[in-house]
């Protein structure tokens, strides 16, 4: 690096209390900080403004933008410096930005804020991110033909939609998003204690509301279609968690057979089964084709009349089915076609528990 000149405020940040007189330039020519620390005021301003316009808003972080030649000068710096006593020009300035905001606004410093502001310190232009709000629940599908999340350009109901309509008349936000713990098929009935799911209402104007009342206002409109319970907010990272856990589920189906079935015929499926379950031909476009090895850990049936019964299992996380009924051809092994040696058939489908209990303890 040729000669080397910064401000003090500069070499200070970069461990160097007392540098070379010949090597101190005055803030404003300083090629590392641009002059930035002299117009925190200037900047703060413009990020007071910015928030301003964010309804709702009472908490906040700065990030601010400089331009590549500091970056890259700062990076020289780095290289000469004890890399242990030296902070980021950056660091410093959202600090110093930060904490004039904090004096001179209503709004609050925050990690996990409502607003991020991102400030080009050259041109003064602000980005603004505003943070979306978050509801955990689980949710009850209570009619068949219900999609779980909505399709674009298209009326068909979907939970989402039932639970989306009334947080959007709360919170005035812009859309909200239902994520969910795995989904059920369009024909199966949601019942029971429900499937987690957490509800993200992107850029909310309000913020704070009763989340009871809100699952009351939910309940209200979405009666007979779908049902929240034990909502309540939570932070974003639990996005995450809902879409990573796996959960035994018991089912409860009813199943179609082409020939006449006994009772005491009945009574010979098995009351837990491991199952191979090559990807089924309903799902191979979407889904690598591959055998999952799962088990049925509850197999119980209940006789209806000679060419259906009740068909009630508790499956591991991800096993298909109505593959498991039907057989898909002989890609699942076994199901209930290949055990009773008849055509089986899953007439209706219904999941009666999702079973999250650990879940609702890591609350
Ligand atoms: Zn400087």
């Amino acid at each position: 690096m040729a000669a080397v000149s910064l401000c003090k405020r500069c070499w200070k940040r970069n461990g160097i209390a007392k540098p070379a007189k010949a090597e101190v330039v005055k803030e404003r020519d300083c090629k590392l900080c641009l002059g930035s620390f002299l117009r925190v005021a200037d900047l703060g301003g413009k990020i007071v403004t910015a928030i301003d316009k964010v309804p709702g808003a009472e908490t906040f972080s700065v990030g601010t933008r400089l331009t590549k030649d500091s970056e890259r000068y700062e990076e020289g710096i780095w290289d000469m410096v004890d890399l242990a006593k030296a902070e980021s020009v950056k660091g410093e300035l959202n600090r110093e930005i930060g904490k004039w905001v904090e004096k001179n606004s209503k709004y609050k410093f925050r990690l996990d804020p409502h607003v991020r502001a991102m400030i080009d310190v050259v041109t003064g232009g602000i980005e603004t991110q505003v943070a979306s709000v978050y509801l955990y629940g689980r949710y009850r599908k209570l009619k068949r033909n219900v999609r779980q999340t909505k399709r674009v350009d298209s009326d068909e109901k979907s939970v989402e939609a039932e639970i989306e309509a009334p947080l959007l008349r709360i919170t005035k936000g812009q859309k909200a998003v239902l994520h969910g713990a795995g989904r059920e098929d369009i024909d199966v009935l949601m019942a029971g204690g429900g499937r987690p799911f957490v509800m993200e209402v992107v850029r909310p104007q309000v913020r704070k509301f009763d989340a009871r009342k809100a699952q009351l206002a939910i309940n209200k409109s979405a009666k007979g279609i779908a049902a929240v319970e034990a909502l309540r907010f939570c932070d974003k990272n639990r996005v995450e968690v809902i879409k990573r856990a796996k959960f035994d589920k018991t089912y409860e189906a009813t199943v179609e057979l082409d020939k006449p079935i006994s009772k005491p015929d009945l009574q010979k499926l098995p009351g837990s089964v491991p199952l191979a379950q090559r990807t089924p031909l309903r799902v191979a476009n979407r889904r690598a084709d591959l055998i999952r090895k799962r088990t049925v850990k509850r197999l119980d049936s209940i006789w209806i009349d000679k060419s259906h019964f009740k068909l009630i299992m508790t499956t591991q996380s991800g096993t298909y089915i109505k593959e498991f009924i039907s057989g898909d051809e002989g890609r699942t092994q076994p199901s209930v076609s290949s055990m009773l040696n008849r055509k089986a058939k899953c007439s209706d489908l219904t999941v009666t528990a999702i079973h999250s209990e650990w879940l609702e303890e890591f609350w």
